[in-house]
């Protein structure tokens, strides 16, 4: 069974529906949301800094979206860029949005130092997850992520 990283079971049929409509609780909550998007952490992998836009509605491609839709969508990827820059300023990211999964999502994943084991190349993104989601998460380093999404959504509507 799937469960967050807080050990919550994840019943959604859709993960990204489950979020929006709150069937489950994502860890953070939802740091920010605007009429069609939401941001939050991945709520199966505790990595500091990785951040979701998750569609609201349950789309699964970009050419899916209407025209504002979209805009809204680079709206929100921009400013959640600028709340990680405000954050930590010395990581950098890779922006996918995989159209594998069924519900649309864009992920914002650091590349930080203690990934410097794995390749820094898109290949390894799933290993690094991966090695993430069976790590010991220390109750530091949980606080510590929860305390970035914290953080970022005080400075959503800041920056
Ligand atoms: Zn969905």
């Amino acid at each position: 069974m799937r469960k967050t990283f807080l050990g919550e079971p994840i019943y959604s049929e859709c993960v990204g529906c489950g979020i929006v409509k709150g069937e489950f609780s994502v860890p953070g909550g939802l740091i920010c949301e605007t009429e069609n998007f939401a941001l939050h952490l991945d709520p199966e992998v505790p990595i500091e800094y990785f951040f979701i836009i998750g569609a609201k509605r349950h789309v699964r491609y970009i050419h899916e979206l209407t025209e504002n839709e979209a805009a809204e969508l680079a709206a929100v990827l921009r400013k959640a860029r600028l709340v990680l820059l405000e954050l930590n300023s010395s990581v950098e990211f890779t922006v996918i949005a995989e159209e594998r999964s069924r519900h649309l999502h864009v992920w914002l994943f650091p590349r930080l130092p203690w990934m410097d084991g794995y390749e820094d190349s898109l290949t390894s993104i799933r290993k690094i997850m991966l090695a993430a989601k069976k790590m010991y998460l220390s109750k530091e380093q949980r606080n510590k992520i929860l305390g970035i999404a914290a953080k970022a959504a005080e400075l959503f509507g800041k920056v």
